[in-house]
């Protein structure tokens, strides 16, 4: 089974993505974080991709297009789930395509309805796990002992540098410019399936496990 989960910054796509991980074996492939990876290689690609991340602008399409298609070359296990690609409508093409050219299917998109007034403090409160990568929160996901990873026991808390206020108000524009549109776009192709984003952590797993059953 493969998924895309599509929603604006802090909806909530990494923290689910990560639930699939560890309930249903699935592989996340978030883009956010391959680039993040790229940008520490230090050769120019990394260079260009640290600029436009940092404006809160979009990386071309080639680039992540690319990205994807390695990964999709790579081992499947029990389905892949898109976690923040596609952004754009070459994307989702460039994605049916890579799909169909190795006979696998699109089996759901799964919209994560947010407020937009919610995502500020989302994405303001923000840190993950250097070790492991767990997504917490300031308020509404603390480590059960302040500063220790519940999943893996690391002391390596970090937060992205983009996840201040100005950089958000930047991404939110790129997202209703370039990426809500395939909320239209996967509705029409009949794959659209929308949870409340806002509920708790938990009730979010429910009700997308409801979907994919
Ligand atoms: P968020 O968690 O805030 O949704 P991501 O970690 O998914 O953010 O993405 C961080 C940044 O990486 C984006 O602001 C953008 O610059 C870049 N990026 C990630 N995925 C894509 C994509 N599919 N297409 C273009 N740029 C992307
Ligand atoms: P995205 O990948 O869509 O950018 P994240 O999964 O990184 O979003 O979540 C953004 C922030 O909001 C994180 O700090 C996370 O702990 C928190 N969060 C995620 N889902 C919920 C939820 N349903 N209720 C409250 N906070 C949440
Ligand atoms: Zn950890």
């Amino acid at each position: 089974m493969n998924i895309i989960l599509l929603g604006p910054p802090g909806a909530g796509k990494g923290t689910q993505a990560r639930h699939l991980v560890e309930t249903r074996n699935m592989i996340q492939l978030s883009t956010g974080d391959m680039l993040r990876e790229a940008r520490t290689s230090g050769t120019e690609m990394g260079r260009v991709v640290a600029n436009v991340m940092d404006r809160g602008e979009l990386v071309t399409d080639e680039i992540v297009i690319g990205l994807i298609r390695e990964k999709l070359e790579g081992d499947k296990a029990g389905g892949f789930i898109f976690d923040g690609f596609p952004r754009t409508l070459p994307q989702a093409d460039a994605l049916a395509d890579l799909l169909s050219s190795t006979g696998e299917t699109l089996d759901a998109v799964i919209e994560m309805q947010v407020d937009d007034a919610a995502l500020v403090a989302r994405i303001t409160g923000r840190f993950t796990c250097g070790d492991c990568g767990e997504v917490y929160h300031d308020v509404t996901h603390r480590p059960t002992v302040d500063g220790v990873c519940d999943k893996c026991g690391g002391t390596n808390m970090k937060r992205r540098a983009d996840d201040n206020e100005d950089s958000l108000r930047q991404r939110l524009m790129e997202y209703y410019k370039k990426t809500s549109p395939l909320i239209g776009y996967y509705y029409a192709k009949g794959q659209l399936r929308s949870v409340d984003g806002l509920a708790e952590i938990g009730d979010v797993q429910k009700a997308i496990a409801a979907v994919l059953d």
